[in-house]
């Protein structure tokens, strides 16, 4: 199975607390790694999973790159970190990828007593009461919303839910992260792709050699 970790022969591994990043990853960039790198370590998580959405249930289908490239750029990022792993969960599932089905998903896999932490961009979990079963999300995981510096709680609180369905208080689930390195964006990198700029060092090395062979992001998508 291609989530397990390096050593890992037992998924249902009580206690474990494993941190989820969820995106587009279109494509997977510095900013992404620092996140996940610095969610391990100030959340005492055990173990990262980098699930790439297939299908991102707010974006046309022609709106990103396919997921088997998106996929590769994962694992070219990764390569040699055995606390980071890619999975393809919501590559395997028919259908928009709904967050709260890969919660689900990974729970069974991994055990009720996992702890989730599901790590995204803040500008998404603003519009997390337009996801799917929005208050089971809470019961799930708890989320974290990487931003860069400066970005206004107000604002994220104002889109929360006071309680979830089981009366828990929705903020108590969501915790903000800053992230400098997160001025760095996909969609820069795609534009500066198209462009002919330089974009090298906002990826990992064999991601900006991907790119370029592949002839990936030369049209507006
Ligand atoms: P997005 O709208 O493409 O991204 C919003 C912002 O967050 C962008 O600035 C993006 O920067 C940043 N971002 C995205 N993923 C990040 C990560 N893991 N760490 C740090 N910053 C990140 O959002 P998206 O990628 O489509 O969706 C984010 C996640 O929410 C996905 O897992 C998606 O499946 C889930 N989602 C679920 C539902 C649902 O269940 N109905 C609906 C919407 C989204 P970059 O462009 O540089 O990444």
């Amino acid at each position: 199975m291609e989530q397990r970790f390096e050593g890992e022969n037992n998924l249902m591994d009580n206690n474990l607390r494993l941190g989820i990043m969820g995106g587009t990853f279109d494509p997977i960039h510095i900013g992404h790694l620092v996140t996940a790198e610095e969610a391990k370590y100030q959340f005492s998580l055990d173990k990262i999973l980098f699930v790439p959405s297939a299908h991102p249930p707010h974006k046309r289908e022609d709106a990103y790159s396919l997921a088997t490239d998106r996929c590769n750029m994962i694992e070219l990022s990764i390569e040699g970190n055995p606390n980071f792993s890619v999975s393809r969960i919501e590559m395997e599932r028919e259908g928009p990828s709904y967050t709260i089905e890969t919660l689900r998903e990974i729970h069974r896999m991994y055990g009720k007593d996992t702890e989730l932490f599901f790590i995204t961009g803040a500008d998404a979990i603003l519009e997390i009461m337009t996801w799917k079963n929005p208050t089971e999300l809470f019961s799930e995981s708890r989320f974290i919303a990487a931003t860069r510096p400066g970005y206004s709680l107000t604002k994220l609180e104002a889109a929360l839910p006071k309680f979830n369905s089981k009366g828990r208080l929705a903020m108590n689930f969501v915790h903000m992260m800053e992230i400098p390195a997160l001025a760095i964006s996909s969609t820069q990198i795609r534009a500066r792709v198209r462009e002919g700029k330089p974009f090298r060092y906002l990826v990992i090395d064999a991601v900006w050699r991907y790119i370029r062979e592949k002839g990936l992001y030369l049209e507006e998508g």
